[in-house]
């Protein structure tokens, strides 16, 4: 197998030149097929990715998710099967703030952990 091994060393100067070019190839041809990222990445409970448009997809407070309306709009259902009243977070299971207050409360707590669209809410508010 030596001879094979002179050759690829010929062809590339440097193997780790020659390698990174390989790697960077593979993923120049994944993202050629991939779709363009979503904004917001899929919906943490069906996992299909979110709409672009915003009526398709809602922002939580509470755990500073995105969830898609399918999943908000789902029956919910407590332990005895009974369907329930869902004005719940459909990812947490957080009762929806009923304040202005309380949203803001969350928000800032959001923010604390860095989180870019309560960072963006709270700017809207003041
Ligand atoms: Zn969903
Ligand atoms: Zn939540």
């Amino acid at each position: 197998m030596s001879t094979s091994d002179t050759k690829v060393n010929d062809l590339c100067e440097n193997l780790d030149d020659c390698k990174l070019n390989v790697e960077e190839k593979k993923i120049s041809d994944e993202e050629l097929f991939k779709q363009p990222p979503p904004q917001h990445g899929d919906c943490p409970i069906c996992f299909l990715r979110l709409p672009t448009f915003d009526t398709g997809k809602r922002y939580y407070n509470c755990c500073g998710k995105m969830i898609c309306s399918g999943c908000i709009h789902a029956p919910v259902y407590d332990d005895q099967g009974n369907e329930v009243d869902n004005q719940k977070c459909p990812f947490c299971r957080t009762p929806h703030p009923k304040t202005n207050e309380d949203i803001v409360r969350r928000e800032m707590k959001r923010m604390e952990k860095d989180d870019p669209i309560a960072m963006f809410n709270i700017g809207n508010y003041y």
